[in-house]
């Protein structure tokens, strides 16, 4: 989840550090771009072997829980009917289950099964056509009526979706239920890119996915690989503060960048499952740091429905590691958790040249 590029940053390299190789790797996926760096380790890996093992998992997961495309294993599921198993990988099984904690720990904040709101909010895959980007474009969006809304509602709710692991299977209680795994996806992706990385011996490594990032082992130069949090604002991307990752994950969740105006009204894609609409609160982007991608992306979305001041403390309950970037009126307020303190300090604000000396 994210709210945009997060800057990738690299320290100043250290006197007497000789420098390893790192390798950097490009390419497009899930909608967005992958690059993953890492350092060359002493038993070299040949470079297409990494690609290539890199790119036969992000089809895999394509397959598994895209749902851009009609042949993939959720799309298929959202068309089946309800009161039956409909079998899947495990995997999918995996990330849906994940997702129910977070959902359960959220009070339904957290809803995978919020597709149908998604889409009549002009978002999702239907976005992606020529006719809606035209339409988008040209203001001529418009919001869904209550009536519209409300009947959305009767086929969304995480409880009505059953898992089974073994075989692995998904069952829907109602009829025209989907599943929409956008916001978590991408770190459970992240998550087994890095262990792709693990499995050919590249332990120093950073793996970002539209703005997810997982780092493990150090840079080059031995320091830790550090990134970036963009502030959440429509212009010119700008950096608030930069972390150290060490073998640790950050995901960013905001409205700013995916959004449709109506009147002079921004729309954002978050939906707030409780009202059906979309999240509409002075709270314009949450971080989370945490072990693995699967949560520090999976808790991003929710903390930004539950907004500013639930939000954080949801975070604190939960022991979470967040950071939640607020637009008042008298500019922008952070607030970080006592995990997120304990974890990276206080927040060090980035002024503008730092950035430009800083950006790779
Ligand atoms: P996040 O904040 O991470 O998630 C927001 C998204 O989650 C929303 O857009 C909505 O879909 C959903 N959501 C909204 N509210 C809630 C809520 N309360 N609870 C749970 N979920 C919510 N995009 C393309 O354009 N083309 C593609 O081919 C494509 N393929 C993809 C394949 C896969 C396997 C995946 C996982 C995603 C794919 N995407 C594709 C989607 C895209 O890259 C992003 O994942 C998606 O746009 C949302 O990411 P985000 O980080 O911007 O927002």
């Amino acid at each position: 989840m994210r709210i945009a590029l997060l800057f990738l940053l690299v320290g100043a390299p250290l006197a007497g550090v000789a420098a390893a190789e790192t390798v950097t790797l490009r390419g497009a996926a899930q909608g967005t771009t992958y690059h993953i760096k890492y350092v060359v380790p002493t038993k070299a890996v040949d470079r297409a072997r990494v690609q290539g093992d890199v790119e036969s998992l992000l089809a895999d997961i394509d397959r598994q829980m895209s749902t851009y495309r009609p042949d993939s294993e959720i799309s298929r599921f959202n068309q089946a009917p309800a009161d039956e198993w409909f079998p899947v990988s495990k995997a999918v099984v995996d990330v849906v289950i994940a997702a129910r904690e977070i959902s359960e720990k959220t009070g339904g904040a957290m809803d995978i099964t919020v597709g149908p709101l998604v889409k009549l909010w002009h978002f999702g895959p239907t976005d992606r056509t020529k006719k809606n980007a035209a339409a988008r474009l040209a203001k001529k969006f418009e919001p869904p009526t209550d009536e519209q809304i409300q009947n959305a509602r009767t086929r969304i709710g995480y409880r009505q979706l059953n898992t089974r692991l073994d075989p692995p299977a998904l069952r829907k209680q109602v009829a025209g239920l989907e599943v929409d795994l956008s916001s978590i996806a991408s770190g459970y992706t992240i998550d087994h890119l890095a262990d792709v990385l693990l499995k050919l011996g590249i332990k120093n490594y950073m793996v970002e996915l539209g703005g997810e990032v997982r780092a493990g082992g150090k840079h080059e130069d031995g320091t830790p690989w550090r990134v970036a949090i963009e502030r959440p604002t429509a212009g010119e991307p700008e950096m608030v503060t930069a972390v150290p990752l060490v073998n640790a994950a950050l995901a960013t969740a905001g409205g700013t960048h995916k959004f449709f105006e109506y009147q002079g009204h921004r729309y954002s894609h978050i939906i707030d499952p409780a009202t059906g609409r979309p999240v509409e609160h002075a709270l314009a982007s949450v971080s989370v740091a945490a072990d693995t991608c699967l949560e520090a992306d999976g808790w991003d979305t929710p903390l930004l429905v539950l907004g500013p001041d639930r939000g954080i403390d949801c975070a604190e309950k939960n022991g979470l590691a967040a950071m939640f970037i607020s637009h008042e009126d008298s500019g922008d307020s952070i607030k970080t958790t006592a995990a997120w303190q304990k974890r990276f300090g206080e927040v060090k604000i980035m002024d503008r040249s730092s950035q430009r000396e800083q950006e790779h």
